[in-house]
């Protein structure tokens, strides 16, 4: 074996490794777009079901739906993710806090208030 059949072995190989990185580059850069954020409290879909992140802030007499202990991580909307969100049926996308609270409030089955 010569040092010109070496360097094209090694010249191949760094390519193909190039090559399978940039899929896997691609794939990391797309899930980072489509991470979902926290919705704001103004999003004109969190306002109509007069979704909060912090269930404190609910005006009970202005939402007689709600019952103390309900929160979105009781709900059966939710799906807990990191650092106290998740993900939320009724806002697709979007993450809302687990000590949120909305008017369509069900609760999980298996949980208690
Ligand atoms: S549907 Fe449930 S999880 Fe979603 S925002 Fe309302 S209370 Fe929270």
């Amino acid at each position: 074996m010569n040092d010109s059949l070496i360097s094209r072995r090694r010249l191949l190989q760094s390519a193909l490794t190039g090559l399978a990185a940039v899929p896997a580059a691609a794939l990391v850069a797309r899930e980072a777009a489509a991470a979902p954020v926290l919705i704001s409290e103004d999003d004109p879909a969190a306002k109509a079901l007069a979704y909060l992140h912090d269930v404190k802030k609910v005006d009970a007499a202005a939402n007689p739906t709600y019952k103390k202990g309900q929160i979105c991580a009781n709900c059966i909307q939710y799906t807990a993710g990191a650092g106290g969100e998740g993900t939320c049926n009724m806002f697709p996308g979007k993450l809302v806090k687990a000590q949120g609270w909305c008017k369509v409030w069900v609760q999980k089955p298996g949980t208690t208030l």
